[in-house]
């Protein structure tokens, strides 16, 4: 996997060209600014592997391309992602959620527990998941002012899991 910030990337990777307006690239830079934002109020925080928000994710050989984008620090993890209709997915995807490491005991390493979740949806056209990805961040973005960053371990609802 490659990421490119959605600065540096070419936007039809992942949308149809006609579908590629100044609004639509308007509230994926506003989308990409929240996460850098979220970072920002974290404690060693991190936005991206490009450190900029929004990445697009490049997969060869297949070509295939989605936006991903995550702020995060030792404690916590926000994630938001948007993919292209596929032969897997009918419709364009977004989901958004916040997630911990996992800390049992017994099985170490299970990987990431999801402690809240935006509710996943599929579209029909881009412009409408790139709404709905706006409106991901936002909750994600408000629910990081909401909760300091050292309260997400005691959300998790699969903390000390055995
Ligand atoms: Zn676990």
């Amino acid at each position: 996997m490659k990421a490119v910030s959605l600065a540096e990337g070419d936007p039809t990777w992942v949308f149809p060209e006609e579908s590629v307006t100044p609004a639509l690239m308007a509230s994926l830079e506003r989308s990409s600014g929240q996460l850098a934002e979220i970072a920002g109020l974290l404690t060693y925080g991190r936005a991206g592997w490009t450190g900029s928000g929004l990445e697009y994710n490049l997969f060869p050989p297949s070509a295939s391309c989605c936006l991903y984008g995550w702020a995060e620090n030792p404690q916590v993890t926000f994630m938001a992602e948007l993919w292209p209709p596929s032969r897997k997915r009918a419709g364009w995807e977004v989901s958004a959620d916040i997630e911990v490491s996992c800390d049992s005991m017994v099985r170490s390493a299970c990987g990431m527990h999801v402690v809240e979740e935006f509710t996943q949806d599929v579209f029909d056209l881009p412009e409408d998941a790139v709404a709905a990805l706006q409106r991901a961040t936002d909750w994600l973005l408000a629910r990081c002012r909401a909760v300091p960053p050292e309260q997400w371990r005691a959300r998790d609802p699969m903390s000390g899991h055995a």
